[in-house]
């Protein structure tokens, strides 16, 4: 009887029906296995292809989900064994897995099997098929081509998103900023009280933000790092806060709920508007390029007082108007302004002695605009067409 025949038969109809019985019934399975090895490893293949064919087709016969060998032992031997037998079944079973598993698996099979050198003149596959079937193990020469190039494993890279962050950290790092990071799971708390965003501020309303409970959210930005970081250190301070945040947007070409952010904060006696604007100047000039022209423009955010919107000179269309910078020639790149006291306060620093300045930006921004992508989403589907060009 094949080894097919046997396994799609249950114990029962082998008669076999002592603990004996089944350790020789799973040894002749298990020999049945290492002769097959042993034949394909003996027969080689002629190339590459042939020899993945050989051994995928061993491992299939052996570990396929269904209908595999190993599968109909498990559906016939094993889920149908007599109560009395289940125990010494259950661990010939799994003995017999772990050497099926580590003889079938596909490299270690392909590494294993040599490949044949053709005679030379033969037509190819009739005279090697002959000499296999006629003279099994003779008259064949093991070559080894060291010329043929190894097996190549493709080598991963950072994704756009965490090169861009890194290429902005270093920035920083160069100016001597420390980076800090934060908990992405935060509370009501740090996420807005304590940066002065009051309970009737829309950004609270739950279509803009992931709770977890009432006072638990995913938080919204970065800036809760800002009064950790403050409370942690105290003045003076000067931190990045790189980190994925988290809004109840809709995902579209230009949103998406998962995000990324980076933060600034400066706190020192003495700090002005114009460090803020010296700093982020030199930043923009650095990763935007030596040329680029900035412009701040005041806006409002609750933690800042007073805010400000930093812009760039449009780099497609150099200040002319275009689509892209909406003919204003200008493009938006990041809000910023100084320090409210209360935020200050409610970082344990007091204001009337240190000042400070923020700025925050959105880093999938940055990777869009360094490498001319339009749709936000690419990030995150984990397309390798996608990915491999970065
Ligand atoms: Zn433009």
């Amino acid at each position: 009887m094949t080894v097919e025949e046997t396994v799609r038969q249950t114990l029962a109809e082998l008669q076999v029906t002592g603990e004996e019985a089944v350790r020789s019934a799973f040894a002749e399975v298990r020999s049945a296995m290492e002769q097959e090895r042993q034949r394909i490893i003996r027969e080689g293949a002629r190339d590459e292809t042939e020899r993945q064919m050989i051994a995928k087709t061993m491992r299939d016969r052996w570990l396929a989900r269904k209908q595999g060998l190993l599968a109909c032992v498990d559906e016939n031997w094993l889920e149908k064994a007599p109560p009395e037998l289940k125990p010494v079944v259950g661990r010939q079973f799994n003995e017999l897995r772990r050497k099926v598993i580590a003889s079938c698996e596909v490299s270690g099979l392909m590494s294993e099997i040599p490949l044949m050198e053709e005679p030379a003149g033969a037509a190819g596959t009739t005279a090697s098929a002959a000499r296999r079937t006629a003279a099994p193990g003779a008259a064949r020469v093991q070559v080894t081509d060291l010329t043929l190039p190894g097996y190549r494993r493709p080598l991963g890279s950072l994704h756009p998103v965490t090169q861009v962050q890194r290429e902005i950290e270093a920035i920083f790092l160069g100016l001597g900023f420390t980076i800090e990071t934060g908990p992405e799971i935060e509370s009501v708390y740090y996420n807005f009280d304590a940066l002065n965003i009051p309970e009737s501020h829309p950004s609270r309303d739950d279509w803009d933000t992931l709770y977890i409970d009432s006072q638990t959210l995913l938080r919204t930005h970065t800036s809760p790092v800002q009064i950790r970081a403050m409370r942690k250190h105290g003045a003076p301070l000067y931190i990045i806060i790189p980190g994925r945040c988290y809004r109840r947007d809709n995902p579209d070409s230009t949103h998406s709920p998962i995000f990324h952010q980076i933060e600034g904060l400066a706190v020192d006696t003495h700090i002005t508007f114009a460090d803020l604007k010296g700093t982020l100047d030199f930043f923009a000039r650095k990763f935007f390029g030596e040329k680029t022209r900035t412009s701040f423009h005041p806006s409002f955010f609750p933690f800042t007082e007073p805010s400000g919107e930093v812009a760039i000179g449009c780099r497609f269309c150099e200040g002319k108007g275009c689509r892209i910078c909406k003919q204003s020639g200008w493009i938006e790149v990041m809000g910023c302004g100084i320090v409210h006291p209360d935020v200050l306060r409610h970082g344990g620093i007091d204001p009337l002695r240190y000042t400070g300045w923020a700025f925050g930006l959105g880093v999938e921004r940055y990777a869009m605009m360094k490498y001319d992508i339009n749709d936000i989403q690419l990030f995150l589907q984990s397309d390798m067409r996608f990915l491999e060009q970065f």
